[in-house]
């Protein structure tokens, strides 16, 4: 593989074309500048990674106050992404007051006590809370400051010899400064450093990552894009004979690679949701196969990532998993004791580390798992955060590749990334973080999603924070329910599978997609139906068999499927059948539907009783007439219905009205809530039983 991927396969073409535009520029005010260099520069992830760096701009405003002119340090504030960001992403602080703090830093012991002095320095009110960055762009004298972890950038930091390449490189107009966590003392020495060196245009921060800067926005954005593409530029021209030591094995094919990991991955989320379930995200990126298959793996893997951004998302080791515990079946046992020997040197790592008022041990799991010829899986608690896991792993990759390349990777000090890692500012930031939704980190799997009452399910699920297969065999109706559900949700969370729950392999295919996106299941809701209404006599054995198909052995595929995998995971899980009234009341007119319905409901039942022991509970929904969105109530079966009322098609929902004990009409939102109670740990110890979403029906009272 040659050294053109440098940069991440994954992420961007090699050039770093500058992309502004002038004439647009020309129409925005500074902080609206300032905002354009900010995304453009965060949307190309070879630039600064997901939610990493942050830019500033120095700007005079006027002070609400008294109308006197202030300089207002505008600066990326904590949390957010420079790509996606709005002026709200901005923290605003008043310079005179920040250069003030000078007078009140005791040293850095005391750096902490600092943070809790900037928003005495917000100007304006401004709610949005100021990083711990800030006052590395305040003291840095020039108005523009970026500060970006381009992997080009990084490579030269996290090398041995970083600092005399860096010298040569850029004929000293960049600066280097030796490790040091971000905060007070960072923001004295860079102000030091450009102002013992007014030619310097920026600093690498070793183990860390670049600064620059400028007097206009335009000149900041050009010479961030510069000093990276020639950092960029050189490392690619290194020729190596053998990065990472050669290669020591060869990629399995792609459908190999897949089988593999979705035979591997409801183990390996199940051993690793002890505490709290995991999203699983796979990777199979030719950066990733390289660096995976290659010989020096387990070594630069025990060095670990260097880049706190990295390590904060990643841990800064991750977990070979090798060959002989996948590549001839799962050895189960084996698989588990080596991440039980990962939980127990993380808890060592802590312990070694710890000091009395540390923050408590947080999870001790991986997060990012390497399985040569394969590619990696990462595990987080929800889908964003272990896809960005794994972007932060390639990156960390493409460093460990340039550095190796052209001097020796050298990690952070482990006692330095433990200061990182349970840093109480750190800690306090996770603190913030709202508690989770209670779906968050499950999978949900649910039939007929392109329906009234499975869009409804799905959107409830969605709501609760679940991911989210949608299957259906309507390939319109899917496209533009799933794509309902991204508007208003999550592109990460949803997952659209066009199948046919009366076909074996459709269903497995459907399953084994669901854990390549997601890492497992744990609802599954078998929802997918038609409905059919004929006096016995002129029911067609066609109309019988497709009414047994899709309703009885359709429900029979999937929970047979969701069933092993359930298992396999070891973790319990729901299943919920949305049945109907019809299961219980004899309805005239419909047997075909009735009796599959009758099946449907006896099979949860047994199913309940075969997966009581493993923790995997199943119950049924009975609706009844949800007319709202539905496609059955769209087609024949309302003109039938209609018809053997006596009654106009428009009669209907009032018919039903009436008819029911209740006096009121079902929603699919009704049902939905129904199936989302059955779903949740709100059941937990409910199985085998029977909820009616039917606004009361005597003859469906259950014995
Ligand atoms: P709907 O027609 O709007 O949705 C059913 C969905 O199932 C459709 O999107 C359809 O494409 C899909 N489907 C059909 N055959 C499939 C197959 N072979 N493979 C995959 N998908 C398939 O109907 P709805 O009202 O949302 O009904 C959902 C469920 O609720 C059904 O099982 C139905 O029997 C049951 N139910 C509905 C009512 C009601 O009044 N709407 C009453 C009682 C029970």
């Amino acid at each position: 593989m040659s050294n053109q991927k440098l940069g991440g396969d994954n992420l961007g073409a090699p050039s770093f074309e500058g992309k502004w535009d002038g004439a647009h520029a020309a129409t925005l005010a500074e902080s609206e500048l300032l905002l354009y260099r900010s995304n453009l520069l965060g949307s190309d992830k070879r630039i600064t990674n997901y939610a990493g760096g942050n830019t500033s701009a120095k700007i005079k405003m006027d002070h609400p106050h008294d109308g006197s002119t202030v300089d207002v340090l505008w600066v990326k504030g904590s949390g957010g992404d420079l790509g996606s960001m709005n002026l709200d992403g901005f923290a605003t602080l008043e310079m005179p007051k920040l250069l003030g703090l000078k007078a009140l830093y005791r040293g850095l012991e005391f750096e902490d006590e600092m943070v809790a002095k900037l928003p005495q320095c917000t100007f304006n009110l401004n709610p949005r809370a100021a990083s711990i960055d800030t006052p590395l762009h305040a003291y840095i004298s020039h108005t523009h400051v970026d500060h970006m972890h381009p992997d080009a950038i990084i490579a030269l930091a996290a090398s041995r010899d970083g600092q005399a390449i860096t010298a040569k490189l850029f004929g000293g107009t960049i600066g280097w400064l030796q490790w040091q966590r971000p905060g007070f003392d960072l923001g004295l020495q860079l102000e030091a450093a450009t102002c013992d060196n007014p030619d310097l245009e920026g600093i690498i921060l070793a183990g860390h990552g670049l600064f620059t800067w400028a007097d206009t926005s335009r000149k900041c954005y050009e010479t961030t894009l510069r000093v990276i593409e020639t950092a960029d530029g050189w490392l690619r021209n290194q020729k190596s004979s053998s990065v990472f030591g050669g290669a020591a094995c060869e990629a399995l094919p792609t459908a190999e690679r897949r089988k593999t990991a979705a035979s591997l991955l409801p183990e390996l989320r199940g051993a690793l949701s002890s505490d709290q379930k995991k999203i699983a995200h796979f990777s199979d990126a030719d950066a990733v196969l390289e660096f995976v298959n290659s010989k020096d793996l387990r070594p630069l893997a025990t060095l670990g990532t260097s880049c706190p951004d990295h390590f904060l998302r990643t841990k800064i080791h991750p977990l070979v998993i090798e060959q002989d515990l996948f590549d001839d079946g799962i050895n189960n046992d084996g698989l588990r004791d080596l991440i039980e020997s990962y939980r127990e040197s993380y808890k060592a790592y802590y312990q070694r580390n710890a000091l009395p008022d540390s923050p408590l041990l947080r999870d001790p799991n991986p997060v990012v798992m390497l399985l040569p010829r394969v590619g990696m899986v990462t595990l987080a608690k929800d889908k964003p955060t272990a896809r960005i896991a794994s972007e932060y792993y390639i990156n960390a990759i493409n460093v460990m590749r340039g550095a190796s390349q052209v001097s020796e990777y050298v990690g952070l000090s482990e006692a330095e990334a433990f200061k990182i890692e349970y840093w109480a500012l750190e800690e306090a930031k996770l603190q913030r973080q709202p508690k989770p939704k209670p779906l968050v980190g499950r999978v949900a799997f649910v039939t007929g999603a392109a329906g009234g009452i499975g869009k409804a399910i799905a959107r409830r699920f969605l709501a609760e924070g679940a991911c989210v297969s949608m299957f259906d065999i309507d390939v319109d109706g899917l496209s533009k329910a799933s794509q309902e559900m991204v508007a208003a949700f999550d592109t990460n969370r949803v997952l659209a599978i066009e199948g046919d729950v009366t076909s074996e392999s459709s269903v497995a295919a459907a399953m084994e997609d669901t854990v390549m996106n997601f890492g497992g299941v744990d609802i599954v809701v078998s929802n997918a139906g038609i409905a059919s209404a004929a006096p016995i006599e002129d029911t067609s054995l066609e109309m019988w068999q497709r009414n047994f198909d899709i309703l009885s052995t359709g429900y029979f595929l999937v929970a047979r499927e969701a069933m092993r995998l359930l298992r396999r995971q070891g973790t319990g899980g729901s299943m919920v059948f949305v049945a109907s009234k019809n299961a219980l009341v004899a309805s005239a007119q419909a047997a075909a539907y009735s009796a599959a319905k009758a099946s449907e409901l006896q099979l949860a039942r047994v199913l309940a009783v075969e997966g009581a022991a493993a923790g995997i509970r199943v119950n049924v929904v009975n609706p009844d007439a949800v007319l709202q969105d539905s496609k059955i109530w769209s087609g024949e079966w309302r003109e039938e219905r209609a018809r053997a009322y006596k009654i106009d098609e428009e009669q209907l929902a009032e018919h039903y009205k009436q008819r029911s004990l209740l006096k009121c009409s079902v929603s699919p939102d009704d049902v939905a809530e129904a199936v989302y109670f059955f779903a949740s740990d709100k059941s937990a110890k409910s199985t085998g039983n029977i909820l009616n979403v039917d606004a009361g029906n005597a003859g469906a009272f259950t014995r």
